[in-house]
């Protein structure tokens, strides 16, 4: 089966072998206290900075899902001013959550076809903390490096938090240009889930230890005293960091890789708008590069999934508000560019 679905998505076909291997190597059982763990640990992370450019003065975290990332957050910045600017399900979803522990929270909600609207939001600038979904899986839409850096400078003095869940490993990311960055390993990574990412830049680490919330577990505080001895304060997806570990080894620099993911986006793109496919998204700089979401009737959309069922291409379903009226397609590393023809190859056949 070629598998299309945005998350939980196609795994590399080399975890069979390191699944082995992790066996083997009995890091099943490693003591996450132990030189073995924290060697792994430490690896991983200088694999992170090495493969996809974070820099040396933001610190990793390992989690367990990119919910767990916003919640780090939450907890962490508690009496702090929120702004949420979202378009789609999952930003909305946080800051749902949000509102639930920082009840005064803001949400802006832009539609489809705008892209954050910068002047619009002028009157927030005392805000602490804007939280923005850089990709946004529900709709195939995306805010653009270019944005995050204009938000990043109009609001100076505060903390810029970035969902990158399903576009960290695909695309270049512009890690300065915000204080946080969350993700998770079942998107473009091309892993199992069960493991997230946090990444904090120098600033909201410090702001953290000033707010000094220790009255959760998940307190950045106690994770960053973890952190600094390559440890977790709970004890750890050991082999999902392993995996983790083994495919960012073999995958190539994220550069290269972003190159290769907007071709092959841009190339798929001007298929789907030649043969008559209506794209969720109706601007070309609004769309993801990682997630492509196409429209139709709810009838269509079901017939359209299962006729690529029997030829052994899953279509992602749509979600949220679009869940009967899109299918999804994700653009992954892990998908091969044989496997992506096949699917053009379905869909032109299929359009005739
Ligand atoms: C998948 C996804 C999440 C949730 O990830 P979990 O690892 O399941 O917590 C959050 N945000 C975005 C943008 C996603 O695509």
């Amino acid at each position: 089966m070629i598998n299309f679905f945005p998350g939980p998505s196609k795994v590399y076909p080399q975890l069979k072998e390191y699944l082995a291997e992790a066996y083997e190597l009995e890091v099943l059982s490693y003591h996450h206290r132990s030189d073995a763990f924290m060697n792994l640990s430490k690896s991983t992370m200088d694999l992170l900075r090495k493969k996809l450019d974070v820099p040396k003065s933001y610190s990793i975290f390992f989690t367990s899902s990119a919910t767990e990332g916003w919640e780090i957050l939450s907890q962490s910045f508690l009496d702090q001013s929120s702004l949420h600017l979202f378009s789609g399900a999952f930003g909305e979803k946080w800051f749902s959550y949000k509102k639930k522990i920082m009840p005064n929270a803001f949400g802006y909600k832009s539609p489809l076809h705008r892209q954050i609207g910068v002047t619009k939001i002028e009157a927030f600038k005392q805000m602490n903390t804007v939280c923005i979904t850089q990709n946004e899986t529900s709709n195939g839409s995306q805010v653009s490096n270019r944005t995050i850096q204009k938000v990043k400078k109009q609001f100076s003095s505060s903390l810029v938090f970035v969902d990158a869940t399903s576009s960290m490993a695909g695309i270049h990311l512009d890690w300065l240009s915000a204080d946080a960055w969350i993700a998770s390993v079942q998107k473009c990574f091309g892993l199992p889930s069960g493991l997230g990412l946090l990444v904090c830049s120098p600033k909201a680490i410090e702001r953290a230890y000033q707010l000094n919330f220790k009255s959760h577990y998940n307190s950045l505080v106690l994770l960053d005293e973890k952190r600094k001895i390559y440890q977790t304060t709970y004890t750890p997806n050991t082999l999902g960091i392993f995996l983790l570990n083994k495919v960012l080894n073999n995958v190539k620099h994220i550069k290269e890789t972003d190159r290769k993911i907007k071709d092959r986006a841009s190339k798929l793109y001007s298929f789907l708008i030649k043969n008559k496919y209506e794209l969720l998204i109706p601007y070309d700089r609004l769309r993801s590069k990682t997630v492509i979401a196409i429209k139709d009737k709810p009838e269509a959309i079901k017939k359209i999934k299962s006729t690529a069922l029997k030829e052994n291409i899953k279509l992602g379903d749509g979600y949220g508000l679009w869940k009967e009226s899109t299918f999804r397609i994700a653009n992954f590393p892990a998908i091969t560019d044989e496997e992506m023809d096949t699917l053009i190859s379905f869909l032109k056949e299929y359009r005739r």
